[in-house]
């Protein structure tokens, strides 16, 4: 059965404080823009809640879906109109309820009437309307502490509206409510999933990714420009910064090439983005890693890596097992992008056995006899191509885009 409208409901932070307002409009612009094929659509705004009308011709099918890609919604529910009058609701109650996507076998009824000057206050509106449903659905019955459905039914000044399904949003705050911060970005599962958290969390995003051309290929960096526009559906738009790192990465391994290099190099990764971080006035470093995963994501290894910025680091997957993430790049849309073959710039130089248990002392000492690395990290910032994804706007393969590989 179409609904009639979809009734959205914030997120709870965002019924108080003097940031509301802030909130609402944060979340109303990512309604807008995930409801964008419904060019005819009405929003009503009450405190709390949105009411949307789709418009006449659409179909309503695909709402639910993009929906999801609101931060700061809590809940939403399709809802019905129904005209003043008993008869009118207690028909359209009992259509709802047949209609719902599965059949409960319990249920009650919940009716607020805002409109005094309607004829049944809401006691006797409730034993009406659940009368009338129960009488057209045999093997139902009432259940009012803990029914499996709730229909409501609002009587409000100018309609009356109901509904019984309330779906649960996406929840976590609206874009861009918790500040700003640095995701880097690789091929691989986990890092998509890191940044779509930190997006969940208000946290707008710019994301940072290394490629170490022509070690790794130019379909390695398109496939996170994919990633990257795909993240961007949740937010609008990611700021892409495209590091070339073939130099970084072949200096440290002609000057070192044992069990510490994968510690080097990822130190010098984070150095970059911490430089970059600074520059574009992000507050955080956003990473994918997932503590025992593999060598480098041990905590003695987190350490000597972490170690390197002063940046905070956040690290939203580090107690995530994998099967958990896998379920979750699936859930957001990254798992196909992310299981493409290409290659990481960090599977190159690996030596045989990487440390698991780096020492952060011995580490630094053979980075100060590294003289020309600061220069080169220098050298890669500025280096850096900085391209803006804007959800919907960006294709794989584009030419537009032909000029960067
Ligand atoms: P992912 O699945 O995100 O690639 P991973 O399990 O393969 O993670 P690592 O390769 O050790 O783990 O990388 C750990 C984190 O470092 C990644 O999650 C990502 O945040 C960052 N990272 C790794 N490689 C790159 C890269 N080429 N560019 C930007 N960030 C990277
Ligand atoms: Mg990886």
């Amino acid at each position: 059965m179409r609904p009639d409208c979809y009734i959205l409901r914030f997120g709870e932070m965002m019924l108080k404080g003097k940031n509301r307002k802030r909130f609402e409009d944060s979340v109303m612009k990512q309604i807008r823009k995930v409801l964008s094929g419904w060019p005819d659509a009405r929003y009503i705004l009450e405190f709390g809640r949105v009411y949307v009308e789709l418009g006449d011709q659409t179909a309503y099918e695909g709402a639910p879906a993009h929906l999801q890609r609101v931060f700061g919604l809590a809940s939403y529910s399709p809802a019905y109109h129904a005209s003043m009058d008993v008869e009118a609701i207690q028909a359209k109650a009992l259509q709802i309820m047949q209609a719902l996507p599965t059949k409960p076998a319990t249920f009650k009824v919940t009716v607020r009437r805002v409109n005094k000057a309607f004829p049944l206050d809401s006691q006797q509106m409730n034993y009406h309307v659940g009368g009338y449903v129960l009488e057209g659905m045999p093997g139902l019955n009432v259940d009012v502490r803990n029914p499996e459905v709730e229909l409501r039914v609002e009587i409000r000044e100018d309609r009356v509206l109901l509904y019984a399904e309330v779906i649960p949003g996406a929840g976590g705050f609206p874009a861009g409510t918790n500040g700003r911060a640095l995701l880097m970005l690789s091929g691989g599962i986990d890092s998509p999933v890191a940044g779509w958290m930190a997006l969940r969390k208000g946290l707008a995003i710019e994301a940072i990714h290394f490629h170490s051309y022509p070690y790794t290929s130019e379909r390695a960096k398109e496939k996170v420009m994919e990633l990257a526009h795909q993240l961007a559906g949740y937010t609008n738009q990611i700021k892409l910064h495209l590091v070339p790192f073939t130099e970084v990465q072949t200096s440290i391994h002609g000057a070192y090439k044992d069990n510490l290099l994968v510690t080097l190099i990822r130190r010098a990764m984070y150095r970059i983005a911490e430089k970059i971080a600074e520059r574009e006035g992000l507050g955080a470093l956003v990473t994918g890693e997932s503590l025992g995963q593999v060598a480098s994501q041990t905590l003695p290894s987190l350490q000597a890596i972490g170690r390197a910025v002063t940046l905070p680091l956040l690290q939203p997957l580090i107690m995530m097992d994998k099967q958990s993430i896998i379920e979750h790049a699936e859930a957001i849309g990254t798992f196909p992008i992310s299981i493409l073959p290409y290659e990481d710039c960090c599977s190159l130089f690996l030596p045989p056995s990487p440390s698991t248990n780096p020492n952060l002392r011995v580490v630094e000492r053979i980075e100060d006899a590294m003289t020309f690395l600061p220069e080169l990290l220098d050298k890669a910032v500025q280096e850096t191509e900085t391209i803006t994804i804007v959800h919907g706007k960006w294709k794989p393969n584009e030419e537009s885009h032909a000029h960067l590989f």
